[in-house]
């Protein structure tokens, strides 16, 4: 709809700008649970988990993949900072796949050089990322 209302939404990280665009809707991991943000929401900062931002922009819905991050929501303007983030697009799953293969193998045998709670989260981000494309 012409009239509708929108709102920046920027998602960043370490390495680059992820995505910049005005859109209806943002749906966000957050540390405690999923919560979507529409223009003139409340200033909020949250934590994110490891999970998919998902985007209303144009009458369509797509999904980003986060590995966790913050989100500052103020004056209709969405601001991720995320450890990592890929658009459905940018995401290689052959890559994905062979992390989730390393990350299991770690903890199907963790001696005592495997760092256990850095391959769980490995293999969350690995899981995440064959969960949006799959
Ligand atoms: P890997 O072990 O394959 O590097 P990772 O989960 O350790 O995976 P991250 O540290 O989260 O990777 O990300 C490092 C960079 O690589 C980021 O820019 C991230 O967007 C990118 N990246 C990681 N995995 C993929 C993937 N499967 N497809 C596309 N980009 C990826």
């Amino acid at each position: 709809m012409a009239d509708e209302k929108l709102q920046r939404l920027e998602i960043v990280t370490p390495e680059r700008k992820v995505y910049t665009e005005d859109v209806r809707m943002a749906v966000l991991p957050g540390s405690e649970g999923e919560f979507g943000v529409l223009p003139d929401h409340a200033a909020l900062v949250s934590a994110l988990k490891i999970g998919v931002i998902r985007v209303h922009h144009e009458g369509k819905v797509f999904k980003i993949t986060v590995s966790g991050g913050f989100v500052e929501v103020r004056d209709s303007k969405v601001t991720v900072l995320a450890n990592s983030a890929e658009r459905e697009d940018q995401i290689d799953q052959e890559r994905a796949a062979a992390a989730k293969e390393r990350a299991e193998q770690r903890l199907a045998a963790p001696g005592p050089e495997i760092d256990v709670a850095r391959a769980e989260v490995a293999l969350k981000r690995a899981l995440n990322r064959l969960n949006a494309v799959g």
